[in-house]
């Protein structure tokens, strides 16, 4: 399908399945060599991350742990301090090293304020591994240790990401047609 409508908006093909997996599989062969030995607790960001975190997770092959936290959603507009409250984290963060995953990274603000927490919870070492980066967007200084794709500053849909709560179900990724 090279075009979709989610809800009132167009959208065309813009990654194909088999390249977001061999995306996938990348980021999951870095992170299975960096970690091997460090016990890792891979924390899922809900909701969008849920489908690239099932892939990816697959392909990894450490010993680690996995959770899911949810971000408070009122948070985040005005304020780039430590204002995003973790929902539902119910692992013990203190000393370990911990991989944040994440569907995209666009201004990074969301990032910014869930690395600041996992530090401000002691966490030993904290990293990012996201599907997708739009640079252009970015607003932030952290850095980003594990990238599938970097992608331009256009909306997109599709594998686990959702325009207004619909088209997450789609194994491809579609940008909008403004
Ligand atoms: P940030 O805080 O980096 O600006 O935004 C991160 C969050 O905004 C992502 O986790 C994602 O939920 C949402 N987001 C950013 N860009 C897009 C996009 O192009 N499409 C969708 N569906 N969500 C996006
Ligand atoms: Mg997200």
């Amino acid at each position: 399908m090279k075009q979709i409508k989610v809800k009132d908006k167009e959208f065309s093909l813009f990654i194909e399945k088999e390249e977001i997996q061999e995306a996938v599989k990348e980021v999951a062969r870095e992170i299975s060599e960096d970690l091997k030995d460090k016990n890792p607790l891979f924390l899922v960001v809900l909701n969008g991350a849920f489908i690239f975190a099932a892939d990816l997770l697959r392909h990894v092959e450490v010993d680690c742990n996995v959770s899911f936290v949810k971000l408070s959603s009122y948070a985040g507009t005005q304020t780039t301090s430590i204002v995003r409250e973790i929902i539902g984290l119910d692992e013990v963060v203190k000393g370990r090293t911990v991989v944040i995953i994440e569907d995209i990274v666009d201004t990074g603000i969301t990032m910014d304020n869930m690395i600041r927490n996992l530090k401000h919870l002691e966490a030993d070492d904290v990293q990012v591994a996201t599907l997708l980066f739009k640079p252009e967007a970015f607003q932030k200084e952290f850095s980003i240790k594990y990238i599938g794709i970097e992608i331009p500053n256009d909306f997109i849909v599709g594998y686990g990401l959702d325009y207004d709560g619909y088209g997450r179900n789609h194994p491809d990724i579609y940008k909008i047609i403004e």
